[in-house]
């Protein structure tokens, strides 16, 4: 390379050989190839008269006592046959110094190359680099079109850099004394072990200055690499270097968005033209700024040589002496001429230093992946404008372009229904499931990227929000609160779902008894309805069992034997009178004699028996929950007592309400629960339900975010909300600040949002997707009270019982008809007929001792019985026939 030896001193002097041929003399230290530029500028530029000599002198860095001995000893060998016309500042600070000093005593044009601080230049001097004051500004103004308003960290390596960024420092912003942003400066150590500076550079920022020499960027840079710093997507370097765009930064593989500033476009033709005419065999884009300026340097002065020997002026030769008395003269206008002249073909820009300084400069900004095309455009004349040279378009595309190519690191922490680890074995995304993975999925669809879900340490929010502040991931997706406190060290993408503070605790009984109908609660409203409809049937068959069972017909004067009629006690009313009295535990004042009718009231009174009893104990059971359920409606009624203790999630945003709240009943609840032994504070939701479940008598609420309550509501029947929310606030989804998506991920919100994709979400994973078991809220399984499942077996045996009380009265019955057919000389059918006959009329109560045939039976026609018996048999059956008419008439 060309500059490679640090330091050197050029000086030019036109060596006078006679008077009819005017000589520069060149003399090198440095290899022929090295100097070709130089060579080519002098043989090109200069008058073809002139016999050309450059010298140039290789001194070591720092060495100023050696420079200063140098450059007498130069002069003095050159004695009066040659004119120094110009100096060419070593880039050494030290060595320059002592070096401009000599030059200015000596009246001869001393050129500097390389960066300055601020400081009034003698008039000897000219210096090609940009202007330190102007500089300063272009900085400021560049980082200022970052919008870096969150601060930023300055990393530097020489103290000479705190005048660089005086301007850019006064972008720190104060309000009522207090730092709005954070501006840091850290020093690096050269050649030493950097890696702490930039480990803790991690969590202060994730916009970084780097200000240092070009040959030791990649060194930080793999320092920085070996601490992580270059994997995240929103982090970004702005390297003040302007030599950096002849880096190579492709072999680092960072995700980091680097920006530099460059003093030349290497890619414009007429940058290309003159690099392949004076620096053959050197790319374009390998030239640094020292060279370039070097040779615009020494095109100034061949310029000024020129133009004075346009005007006539000889360069007669003059002897210098460092140990002259008194200063030399500008007899030639030299340094004049230097300042006049105006160069347009330049590497570096057009060049007019009218004050010795470099005030006239262009810089680029570009981003090192994208160096074709600079991304803003900096001007001295306009130094406080900007001119941003991608439309909102182009920038649009470029971050699609990065976005695309990057794979988002997502961190989030397990907690039903937002993730949950179903697959433990599976690779990366696949070991998950819940919201905050479809969230994350219908996000990437919309806004083209990919991404991959780790689980912060501990499962902590507080390492979450490291996570972000640290960049060690891009996105933080779960139940996370946006507060005001931590939007201070991260931003939150739109609200994805809308919350307030809840109370969540034990269901309690005391709601019912306190109701009109609690009596009716103690069983089930299914199991009321069978009973009515229980007691009707029963009654209803127990009617009919009777009306068919002989032994409840009874003579209504028992110490009558010559009654003809008997009497059926047992209508309707009777049976519902006895079923209700059994069923109330009063018992019944007539009670049936036939086996058929006992069997089915004994199955009865059993169901009886067992509802009542169950009934008696589950009300007891109720009004004594009444009075051991300490009754809370409201936040108010929870802090007025202190039976029931109350607490919340450790270190989440719950307790960050209560703790900064400057409410002082929220303030007092807050001292309550830090005082409470043992604590109630939990390390997370799910540990707050566990406990508000298992705390005997529901001495325990837990304030949870109405969602988490919600949800677990859907899924544990025995909790309930007490009052209403405490405030409202939202979840969002934690970034870096400033992170260049976030406009992205918010656009990709508000459109979930908009297609109800976020509500269908929320229905999924709470009420669909079975994750945990769901309650069914008012199935009898779940009630407290007497539930069907209870007491199913109290129904069949009464079902058996009725069904056997059929089948006792069929046989007593068919009995009965027997008896009553060999009694009464009449067939068994005509008996059947005829009593069956006489039970279905229901509304006849009463009927005679014996029946009578209605017409001669065949069977009895086919007996022996002598016709006078058949007569009166059928004048029987008439007659009861009539009887039965009379009385339905009645
Ligand atoms: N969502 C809360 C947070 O982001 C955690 C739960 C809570 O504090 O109740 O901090």
């Amino acid at each position: 390379m060309l500059l490679l030896v640090s330091t050197f001193l050029i000086l030019i002097s036109l060596s006078l050989r006679g008077f009819a041929k005017e000589k520069i003399l060149i003399e090198s230290f440095l290899k022929e190839d090295q100097t070709t530029f130089l060579w080519n500028i002098l043989k090109y530029d200069l008058d073809e008269n002139l016999d050309n000599e450059l010298q140039i002198y290789n001194m070591l860095d720092k060495d100023i006592f050696k420079a200063s001995k140098l450059q007498c000893q130069i002069l003095k060998d050159s004695e009066d046959t040659s004119r120094l016309v110009a100096v060419l500042s070593p880039n050494s600070l030290e060595a320059s110094l002592i070096l401009q000093s000599i030059s200015t005593y000596l009246n001869v044009s001393y050129i500097i190359t390389s960066w300055r601080p601020k400081s009034l230049l003698p008039s000897n001097v000219f210096n090609l680099y940009p202007d330190a004051d102007l500089l300063s500004i272009a900085l400021a103004r560049i980082v200022k079109s970052f919008d870096w308003s969150a601060g930023f960290v300055i990393l530097y390596e020489d103290d000479a850099s705190l005048l660089l960024f005086q301007e850019v420092l006064k972008l720190q912003e104060f309000k009522e004394g207090m730092k709005e942003n954070h501006v840091t400066m850290h020093k690096l150590e050269i050649g030493g072990d950097n890696r702490h500076i930039l480990k803790s550079v991690r969590s202060i920022s994730n916009r970084i200055i780097l200000d240092c020499h070009s040959s030791r960027i990649i060194e930080y840079f793999k320092q920085a690499q070996e601490v992580d710093l270059l994997s995240d997507f929103s982090r970004s370097f702005f390297l003040t270097s302007l030599d950096a765009h002849t880096l190579n930064f492709g072999e680092l593989k960072a995700s980091v968005n680097i920006t530099t500033i460059r003093l030349f476009d290497p890619t414009s033709a007429s940058f290309q033209n003159i690099v392949s005419e004076y620096f053959p065999g050197v790319p374009a884009g390998q030239i640094k700024v020292e060279e370039a300026l070097m040779f615009d340097a020494l095109n100034l002065i061949v310029a000024s040589i020129n133009q004075l020997r346009d005007q006539g002026v000889k360069f007669s030769g003059k002897a210098l002496d460092c140990q002259n008395d008194s200063p030399y003269e500008d007899d030639l206008g030299f340094l004049k001429a230097m300042k006049k002249v105006k160069l347009e073909d330049t590497l570096t820009g057009p060049i007019a230093l009218h004050n010795g300084k470099r005030d006239n400069f262009v810089l680029e900004v570009i981003e090192t992946d994208m160096p074709e095309k600079p991304i803003a455009v900096w001007q001295s004349e306009f130094p406080d404008e900007i001119h941003l040279t991608r439309n909102a378009t182009e920038r649009e595309a470029e971050l699609q372009r990065r976005m695309a190519n990057y794979n988002f690191i997502v961190t989030s922490r397990t907690g039903e229904p937002y993730l949950v680890e179903h697959q433990p074995e599976a690779y990366k995304n696949n070991r998950y499931r819940g919201y905050s993975m479809d969230l994350i999925t219908e996000i990437a669809k919309l806004i083209n990227i990919t991404f991959e879900f780790r689980l912060t340490q501990d499962n902590t929010l507080d390492n979450l929000i490291n996570d972000l502040v640290e960049q060690r991931a891009d996105l933080g997706i779960c139940d996370f609160t946006i507060t005001p406190l931590r939007r201070e060290k991260i931003d939150f993408s739109m609200p994805f779902m809308n919350l307030g503070i809840g109370i969540l605790h034990k269901e309690t009984n005391r709601q019912e008894v306190d109701n009109l109908y609690a009596f009716m609660r103690p069983i089930s409203s299914r199991v009321w309805f069978y009973l009515w409809i229980l007691s009707t049937v029963t009654s209803i068959t127990m009617f009919f069992v009777a009306r068919l069972a002989p032994r409840e017909w009874e003579s209504p004067k028992p110490w009558d034997p010559e009654t003809k009629e008997h009497e059926n006690i047992w209508n309707l009313k009777n049976f519902f009178w006895l079923s209700v009295g059994s069923i109330t535990a009063q018992g019944c004042d007539i009670l049936p004699k036939s086996v058929s009718t006992r069997v089915i009231v004994a199955s009865w009174w059993f169901l009886s028996l067992i509802i009542t009893n169950s009934y008696t104990a589950t009300l007891a059971a109720f009004l004594t929950a009444q009075k051991r359920d300490v009754t809370i409606d409201s936040v108010q009624e929870l802090a007025a007592q202190s039976r029931v203790k109350y607490g919340l999630m450790a270190k989440g945003s719950t307790e960050q309400f209560f703790s900064n709240s400057t409410n002082p009943f929220y303030q007092k609840m807050w001292n309550t629960m830090k005082n409470e032994k043992p604590s109630v504070f939990e390390k997370d939701n799910n540990a707050g339900v566990e406990r508000v479940i298992s705390t005997k008598d529901g001495l325990y609420a837990f304030f949870m975010e109405s969602t988490g309550m919600e949800y677990q509501m859907e899924r544990e029947c025995g909790l309930r909300k007490i009052g209403g929310l405490l405030d409202s606030k939202s979840y969002g989804i934690g970034m870096p600040l400033n992170a260049d998506y976030r406009h992205k991920i918010n656009s990709a919100v508000l459109k979930l949002q908009e297609s109800g994709k976020l509500m269908q979400l929320k229905d999924k994973w709470w009420k669909k997707e079975q994750i945990g078991n769901p309650c069914k809220r008012n199935a009898e399984e779940q009630s407290t009270a007497l539930a069907l499942s209870n007491i199913g077996g109290v129904f069949i045996v009464l079902a058996v019982g009725v069904g056997l009380a059929y089948i006792i009265a069929i046989f007593e019955f068919l009995w009965h008809v027997q008896k009553l057919s060999l009694e009464e000389h009449l067939t068994y059918m005509e008996t059947i007929k005829c009593e069956l006959k006489f039970a279905c009329k229901i509304f006849t109560k009463k009927k005679r001792a014996k029946p009578l045939p209605s017409e001669p039976s065949s069977s009895s026609r086919s007996s022996n019985s002598p016709p006078s018996e058949l007569k009166s048999m059928f004048s029987k059956s008439m007659s009861l026939m009539n009887f039965q008419k009379e009385q339905e008439s009645k």
